[in-house]
């Protein structure tokens, strides 16, 4: 018997009865676990396996596959399910992590940067642009893609009030420094700087204790969007959705 406690990111119907469901663990990465008579099951069966269900999962192992024998729920974001942006934002946040996590790594900082970030999303505190970008940014530095906060390229500069920042080198020069090396950059201003520094460092107990203006907010938002994708790489449907929510 195997126990594992994590977050179901996809569900999958398998046959007539049974689904196979993907969930994030902190010391397994993504695994992958077989429900059978899903269609049938109700109660805590069915609702510790569904979408966005923190649960207490124990398994058996056949062959290479692990079998849902029993699951307790833990935390469910049912608050999601209220609104379509916020549903739509969690289910990009589930995509990407579907594709960045392999199996048997360990993934505690991103399990609980997913559970915070939903905890936030969930309860409405913070807003879903502030949500979106300290998730796409702490996941790239967790995952190996750290940007380079240190300081200007060419000069050292630490803090300078206008910056020009690479999202395919990962670095920065200061608006002194930046001749040609301007395009392909994001414009961004000393504010921004502080608040990237402060999302791929701070410690996660005060990861979502910062101020933006709204103007501010828009530019790390989109430099968060643009870093993420040059680095994943490709592009996420359900990115596309979320945004088209916006649109008009
Ligand atoms: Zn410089």
């Amino acid at each position: 018997m195997t126990i594992f406690e994590g977050i179901v990111l996809k569900e999958r119907s398998f046959g007539e009865q049974d689904k196979f469901i993907d969930v994030l663990t902190k010391d397994s990465g993504m695994i992958e676990i077989s429900v059978r008579g899903a269609r049938k099951i109700n109660g805590k069966l069915s609702s510790s396996t569904q979408l966005f269900a923190y649960s207490r999962f124990c398994m058996d192992k056949r062959r290479d596959m692990l079998c849902l024998n029993s699951a307790e729920p833990v935390h469910i974001f049912y608050n999601l399910r209220n609104s379509l942006s916020r549903l739509s934002l969690a289910s990009y946040f589930a995509d990407v992590i579907r594709f960045c996590v392999a199996e048997r790594t360990e993934s505690g900082n991103v399990l609980r940067l997913l559970l915070n970030t939903l905890h936030y999303l969930e309860n409405g505190n913070r807003t879903e642009t502030m949500l979106k970008s300290i998730f796409e940014l702490r996941l790239m530095t967790e995952i190996g893609f750290m940007p380079d906060v240190v300081g200007c390229k060419k000069c050292g500069d630490f803090e300078p009030e206008e910056l020009y920042f690479s999202v395919s080198d990962g670095g920065f020069v200061c608006s002194g420094c930046a001749d040609d090396g301007k395009s392909g950059s994001h414009r961004l201003e000393s504010a921004e700087l502080s608040a990237i520094r402060h999302i791929v460092l701070a410690d996660f107990n005060r990861l979502y204790n910062f101020r933006l203006s709204d103007e501010s907010m828009k530019r790390l938002s989109f430099f968060a969007e643009s870093y993420l994708l040059a680095h994943l790489e490709r592009s996420f449907s359900t990115l596309d959705f979320y945004k088209s929510l916006f649109m008009n």
